[in-house]
């Protein structure tokens, strides 16, 4: 199996870096992004100088100034972190299509593609946002993204000075296990206050300490979450990166002005959907899973089909011909149609691993993307009534 290459990027105490890049006179002093005194706000986020004092995330405002009666106060200024959150998204974006954004100032990314090692990667990236965005953040790489978090988690949290750590820590593929031992319990995901002091009780106080225990153990005390636990303490994590997609499905129909039961011609409006929602991935730079076929007959009643494709595609031809098989399903002969549609859905970034026919696959991948290019540059429409999209072999298994 190959080993993967996780990062985990989290900003060093965002709102506060945003708000010195607006006040510089702010450096190096303990204020904190928040509500303001004599409200019931709280502390929306700390600087560093201010985490000195014992100042954290979601503390109510009134006892922040108790511990720091010097504290500044700054409102927050929610456009701008959201302007330069982009920003900085847009950096990670540059390293790796696959990226998992947590929240406005940390994402995952699977770097596994690039040949560098993960060191080499993460002090890459994060020299590009501090030099691109003057933010300063932290790294964790590993071979998942459990402990690439948890290695950050740890890093930044080795550093002392009331300044941001700006911090990189690389757990090594193989030591994933050793890496988590010593730290304690409540650092593995899913365990929250409760399960901690549940742990606390069986004499489990570190992450080692779980990981020596038995499967059938954890499953008897803690049922199927306890299977997951135990996986975790071992530094097993197997999830993949969830990339987030405005849309849900993907999906182009047409009303026929008049019904029509005319075979050439649905098949001609289906290749046309096709290649539309074919454009339409391409564009995203995603591939989908499932192809669905939708038709409204003639007495309005309308029947959806979906098929589940072997590999995920992004190809015209892949889309073309699941939704002909699909239409061949639900049609027969003589059957008036008033509206087709085609869709795709369950998208990932996943490349087609059809090794074999990637020489077929260049070639199509080439003429799609002039194609693409034809149609951006002149609209769609010029192009599909000037001549249909060519015909292009389909090598793919359905
Ligand atoms: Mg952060």
């Amino acid at each position: 199996m190959k080993i993967r290459k996780i990062l985990h990027m989290d900003l060093d105490a965002f709102f506060c870096s945003v708000e010195e890049l607006r006040n510089p006179s702010l450096k190096g002093k303990a204020f904190a992004v928040g509500g303001q005194p004599g409200t019931r706000g709280v502390i929306s986020t700390a600087s560093y100088a201010a985490r000195k004092f014992g100042i954290h995330s979601a503390m109510p405002t009134g006892r922040a100034l108790k511990l720091c009666p010097g504290l500044i106060l700054v409102s927050s200024f929610h456009s701008e972190y959201a302007e330069m959150s982009k920003k900085v998204m847009q950096i990670v974006g540059d390293f790796s299509p696959l990226v998992e954004i947590l929240s406005i100032d940390e994402a995952f990314l699977d770097v596994s593609d690039l040949p560098d090692t993960p060191l080499q990667i993460a002090r890459h990236l994060q020299s590009r946002i501090n030099r691109e965005t003057q933010l300063p953040c932290s790294i964790g790489g590993a071979t998942n993204m459990l402990v690439a978090k948890i290695a950050n988690d740890y890093g930044k949290h080795l550093h002392k000075d009331p300044t941001p750590p700006n911090a990189i820590t690389i757990v090594e593929p193989g030591t994933e296990a050793s890496f988590l031992a010593p730290l304690p319990i409540d650092a593995l995901w899913g365990v929250g206050p409760k399960t901690a002091e549940r742990m606390t009780t069986l004499h489990i106080h570190t992450i080692g300490d779980l990981a020596k225990r038995s499967m059938d153990e954890m499953i008897r005390l803690f049922g199927q979450s306890g299977c997951d636990l135990l996986e975790r303490a071992k530094g097993i994590d197997t999830r993949e990166i969830q990339v987030e997609h405005e849309a849900k499905s993907i999906s182009q129909e047409t009303t026929f002005d008049n019904d029509t039961a005319d075979e050439e011609y649905l098949l001609k409006t289906i290749r046309r959907l096709s290649a539309n929602v074919g454009t339409q991935l391409r564009k995203q730079e995603i591939t989908a899973k499932t192809i669905r076929i939708k038709i409204r007959w003639a007495s309005f009643e309308t029947h959806t089909r979906q098929l589940a494709l072997t590999y995920p595609t992004d190809r015209d031809s892949v889309i073309t011909a699941a939704a002909i098989d699909l239409f061949h399903k639900i049609w027969s002969k003589g059957k008036k149609v008033r509206l087709i549609g085609v869709g795709a859905a369950q998208f990932t970034r996943e490349a087609i691993q059809l090794n074999l026919l990637e020489k077929t696959d260049d070639r199509e991948e080439r003429l799609l993307r002039s194609v693409d290019e034809l149609r951006e540059r002149f609209g769609k429409q010029i192009l599909i009534r000037g001549f249909d999209l060519p015909e292009v072999k389909n090598n793919h298994t359905l």
